[in-house]
């Protein structure tokens, strides 16, 4: 289902993040782990740390890779319900495309409001200090379960901001009770 990135990464972001980088002797080293190596980056794992940081295609297809599109929460196989809603759209109206109308309107009663069945979803969110991170952090959740973990996050952060705001003074709220028609 996941196919590699095709369009390579903003160069210029990666390699602000990650220049390549020598030691104090001139020699090069890894741009991740430091290490000596030859190349930019001393291994394929470094190289996919520096990617998923950088960009979120890549982060895309390393958490389809790992994850077969099973939602950490709810456990649903996003991948095997794609399978199913396109062969049973197939079936009934004979129409292969994958950008069906039809298809659309079976998926979002089924409840996923998105063409993809799946979102990468910071385990720990990028507004309390997940951002720069790595596929540690990251998670599969199916589009139901990432919508509510979104609503429960916006909720968490209107409290936030509610707790931070300073009362306001007594005349501003003896004002408005006064102005106000009913
Ligand atoms: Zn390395
Ligand atoms: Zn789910």
């Amino acid at each position: 289902m996941t196919s590699d990135p095709t369009s390579p990464p903003r160069s210029a972001s990666i390699s602000k993040k990650y220049p390549y980088r020598r030691d104090a002797d001139g020699n090069r080293i890894c741009a991740v782990c430091g290490e000596p190596c030859s190349l930019k980056y001393c291994s394929e794992a470094c190289r996919d740390k520096a990617y998923v940081r950088c960009w979120p295609d890549w982060a895309r297809y390393m958490v389809a890779k790992r994850d077969h599109g099973i939602c950490a929460k709810c456990k649903c196989d996003t991948e095997k319900i794609a399978r199913i809603l396109k062969a049973a759209h197939e079936m009934i109206t004979g129409c292969s495309w994958g950008r069906c109308v039809e298809l659309d309107t079976v998926r979002t009663k089924m409840g996923f409001t998105r063409e993809h069945l799946w979102e990468v979803d910071h385990i720990q969110p990028v507004s309390e200090g997940g951002g720069l991170c790595g596929l540690e952090n990251l998670q599969t959740l199916c589009t139901q379960c990432h919508d509510a973990e979104t609503r429960a996050l916006r909720g968490r952060l209107a409290a936030d901001r509610r707790a931070a705001e300073p009362m306001p003074l007594f005349t501003e709220i003896a004002e408005s009770t006064e102005t106000r028609e009913d």
